[in-house]
């Protein structure tokens, strides 16, 4: 028998994993992989136990129950001014990664090119050549964290189907605003172009800043995918729960696409997401407070006088960290000693880079109890005055 042939040959075990799993290894204090290290609200997950002692077990309607969809459509309305359809427009996935999965096959087609801005999630390029695409990378200026603008001009050509961006950003902390939408809409207004807006941290943006959607922009709205998770809004990751949002027309072909891959969503869980966020309209704003905290405790607590040069960060639960005053090893190298030896668990950035440019930035995850982010501050002190290649 000849060998499988791999449809992915280049993927091996994603960085999350592997940081997290080195964490347990080394008993070191995990920033890496992005998780909250809070609970839930317990009234939440009483709903959710709720709704499974009062028989909500069996399979939901396959967009998701109808309770969710109009809760999910209320809160775009009360929070973001979109309004949305629950009935055509709002489809109830596993988690934003099964959700970016579903959109991008029912977007691309075998040939088609789809843009996407490294640093980037890692599901994105696997999902477009799954569907038979072309990943075609352009990148951040790694120095000060300004968008590509010159190079998605010149990516663009007959064959693009897709762009993906992601605002806030992970992992840079960078956010898109209302005239960054303005420019790309100029940029695609003549072609079929569509795009996927990955907002999963859309809740969380700081020093005053509102969230700008692509569901905000007149003219990208029609051909515009927004990407949610509650796994960020609600602190439950593991849940594995978020939501897609677009237009009746693509609406229709993501869930075509849905019905085969999960047909429906933990049922429960939708239930409880419901009735929760019916009695709470007003939890979104106390979360970028929330989290603007944790980054000044983070970021104020390393002070100035360090080796490690601290990047701006706009919004999502990532602090980018320069170490290049420090070390000429590679991030991947440099993550791996400061967990192994240090007892800190970080993400480097080139794991989010097709290339593989010498970066010298790791990702520090502070969704964190403030006791974790003082420790791993006191380890980063240390690093600074003790590190040597
Ligand atoms: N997009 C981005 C930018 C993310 O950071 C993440 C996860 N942290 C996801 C998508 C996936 O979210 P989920 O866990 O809901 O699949
Ligand atoms: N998105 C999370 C992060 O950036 C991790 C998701 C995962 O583990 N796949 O850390």
């Amino acid at each position: 028998m000849q060998p499988l042939q791999s449809k992915l040959p280049w993927v091996g075990e994603s960085i999350f994993s592997k940081m997290s799993r080195m964490a347990l290894e080394e008993q070191a204090l995990n920033l890496s992989q992005g998780f909250p290290e809070f609970q839930p609200p317990s009234e939440l997950i009483e709903a959710i136990h709720q709704a499974s002692l009062m028989g909500k077990n069996q399979y939901t309607p396959m967009p998701g129950t109808p309770e969710l969809r109009e809760a999910i459509a209320l809160k775009e309305l009360q929070i973001h001014q979109h309004t949305v359809n629950p009935q055509t427009e709002i489809t109830v996935t596993p988690g934003a990664t099964a959700g970016l999965y579903t959109a991008i096959q029912a977007l691309i087609h075998p040939g088609d090119e789809a843009i996407i801005i490294e640093p980037a999630y890692d599901s994105y390029r696997p999902a477009i050549e799954l569907a038979g695409g072309v990943c075609l990378p352009v990148q951040y200026n790694l120095t000060d964290f300004s968008f590509p603008w010159d190079d998605l001009t010149a990516a663009i050509n007959e064959k693009t189907r897709l762009i993906i961006i992601n605002t806030p950003h992970n992992p840079l902390g960078v956010i898109f605003s209302a005239a960054d939408f303005d420019r790309l809409y100029q940029l695609i207004e003549n072609t079929s172009i569509r795009v996927i807006s990955d907002e999963v941290y859309e809740h969380i943006v700081f020093d005053g800043q509102t969230h700008s959607s692509i569901l905000s922009h007149p003219g990208l709205k029609s051909r515009a995918v927004k990407v949610s998770s509650f796994g960020k809004t609600f602190h439950s990751t593991g849940w594995k729960m978020g939501y897609l949002m677009a237009p009746a027309d693509i609406t229709q072909e993501i869930r075509k696409v849905f019905q085969f891959l999960a047909f429906s969503v933990h049922s429960t869980t939708q239930f409880g997401l419901a009735q929760y966020m019916n009695a709470h309209a007003e939890w979104e704003p106390s979360l970028s407070d929330f989290y603007q905290k944790k980054r000044d405790l983070f970021i104020d607590a390393l002070g100035n006088n360090t080796a490690f040069k601290v990047m701006p960060c706009q919004g999502s639960y990532f602090a980018v960290l320069n170490y290049g005053n420090l070390s000429n090893l590679s991030d991947q190298e440099f993550a791996e000693i400061v967990t192994r030896q240090f007892k800190l668990a970080s993400i480097p950035i080139n794991a989010f880079i097709t290339e593989q440019p010498v970066t010298k930035l790791l990702r520090f995850c502070f969704a964190k109890n403030d006791d974790t982010l003082l420790k791993s501050v006191e380890i980063l002190h240390r690093i600074s005055t003790q590190y040597h290649d």
